[in-house]
């Protein structure tokens, strides 16, 4: 197996200098595990979650798109399970960094055989040191005292503090599926199986440490909910899984780097659940997930807003509440992992080492970077940039050694790098320098265009 050989400290250095990411409210000395895209970096998420949407919902005739309120009524997380569990025994292990609920913890070493529930914390954390419990994650013995753990951020609805009304907000997006299904259904006369998407920002109170975009509290989802009747739910689920690992595949993580990962424990309501896994930095982790719901969702849904959401299947008339396969990716995290997917350190003939981004150029934050050879070939070049931004996002820069400007470019993974020269005002000609193999050819203006065309 290939070892990723970029560390965390150089992607984060790259973006930090490059304008791909800024430390979130830097200038009042951060804020922990929030991060603010750049210049650089909003494109390359951008042509990310494009790509996305693209793949699973604009080819997919049976997807639709939502972009649903991230507040939503509270009752939504009573439905989820969200709120019941706030107040649930964490403890952290110091060693991993890890998060565990205790009385999970008690009950999984006892076998059952304790009832961990009707337990105080004071018993609970006995019980845990009394028999020796280790981290599931890293098999050693150091935890924090238990904690009762609030997953979701709170905000309050009302002007007035007194009588302001609580809400949350959302820490997964596909509760704005769930209850959008009827009006999806309805107003597009879909008929099951038929999924609906969203690209969207969650919130979690993470207090474990971020590893740069891994972990963060506020991030973007880009998932789908398959509705669909139970007999055809593993199909879909095996499908998506294929179709997941095709699609970030294809945006230019190496197979060797991927890997299905299958969950051991499952909720008490799913029949599969798996993610994809990368291999970061920090260790294979998970990329994305592909969950079998069952019928939960909508069940919750149906009994917490006393709406019905069964389906009645238009040929057998039999009625049914569509079980959910539910597909998840966090754009955040992809865009950290292509970001070390693309990281390369070359050393070049004449001893010096460049570093370049290999992004594959339809996610390439830039496709062209036009640049004049001298300052007194700006107006030239400023026609050129202005007719190619017509086709696909270009930069311009005109400070500093061509060589220099080459070398930013890389470090941004520009795939096409357009010098406009003397020859440019005689003979109508530029010079197009390919960022992997660092050759040049000289053609004309007017088949630049095209020419970028052909290969991004
Ligand atoms: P993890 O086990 O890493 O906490 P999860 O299993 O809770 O993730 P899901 O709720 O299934 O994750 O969310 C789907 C996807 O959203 C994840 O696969 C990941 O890509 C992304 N994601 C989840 N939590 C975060 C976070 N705190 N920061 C950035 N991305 C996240």
């Amino acid at each position: 197996m290939e070892e990723k050989k970029v560390s965390m400290d150089k992607i984060v250095n790259l973006c930090k200098s490059r304008g791909f990411v800024f430390p979130g409210s830097e200038i009042y000395d951060g804020f922990a595990n929030t991060w603010d895209f750049g210049p650089i970096g909003v494109e390359l998420k951008n042509n990310i979650k494009r790509a996305w949407w693209k793949e699973f919902v604009q080819k997919d005739k049976d997807t639709f798109g939502v972009d649903a309120a991230i507040l939503m009524n509270p009752k939504v997380w009573e439905a989820s399970g969200h709120v019941a569990s706030f107040g649930d025994p964490k403890m952290d292990c110091k060693i991993c960094k890890q998060r565990f609920r205790a009385d999970t913890l008690v009950e999984a070493h006892s076998k059952g055989s304790v009832s961990a529930e009707a337990m105080t914390n004071e018993e609970l954390e006995a019980y845990i040191s009394e028999h020796n419990i280790k981290c599931p994650h890293c098999g050693g013995f150091s935890w924090t005292p238990i904690r009762k753990f609030n997953p979701m951020f709170i905000t309050s609805r009302g002007t007035l503090e007194e009588g302001a009304d609580k809400v949350y907000l959302r820490p997964e997006t596909c509760q704005g599926e769930y209850v959008n299904f009827l009006n999806v259904q309805r107003t597009t006369r879909a008929k099951v199986p038929f999924a609906i998407a969203q690209i969207g920002k969650s919130f979690r109170n993470e207090i474990t440490p971020g590893n740069f975009l891994f972990r963060t509290i506020e991030f973007e989802q880009m998932e789908l909910q398959k509705f669909c009747a139970d007999k055809d739910s593993m199909a879909f689920y095996e499908d998506y899984k294929k179709r997941a690992m095709a699609f970030v595949e294809g945006l230019g993580l190496k197979p060797e780097h991927l890997r299905f990962h299958d969950h051991d424990k499952l909720a008490h309501y799913a029949k599969a659940a798996c993610d994809i896994q990368y291999l970061f930095p920090i260790g294979w982790q998970e990329l994305n997930g592909i969950h079998h719901r069952g019928t939960w969702d909508l069940s919750r849904h149906q009994e917490f807003s006393g709406k019905s959401m069964q389906y009645t299947d238009p040929f057998t008339n039999e009625k049914f509440i569509p079980t959910v396969i539910e597909y998840s990716i966090g754009a955040d995290r992809l865009t950290l992992a292509l970001l070390c997917e693309a990281y390369d350190e070359e050393k070049l003939d004449n001893g010096e080492t460049r570093v370049v981004m290999h992004f594959k150029p339809e996610i390439a934050p830039y496709k062209v970077a036009v640049l004049p050879l001298q300052k007194n070939l700006n107006e030239k070049a400023l026609e050129v940039l202005d007719k190619l931004s017509d086709y696909f996002p270009c930069t311009y820069d005109e400070a500093g050694s061509i060589g220099k400007r080459y070398r930013r470019q890389d470090e941004i993974g520009t795939p096409f790098c357009v010098t406009i020269d003397f020859d440019t005002l005689e003979k109508n000609t530029v010079t197009i320098r390919d960022r992997d193999t660092m050759q040049q050819i000289t053609i004309d203006v007017k088949d630049v265009a095209k020419y970028v065309l052909e290969r991004i």
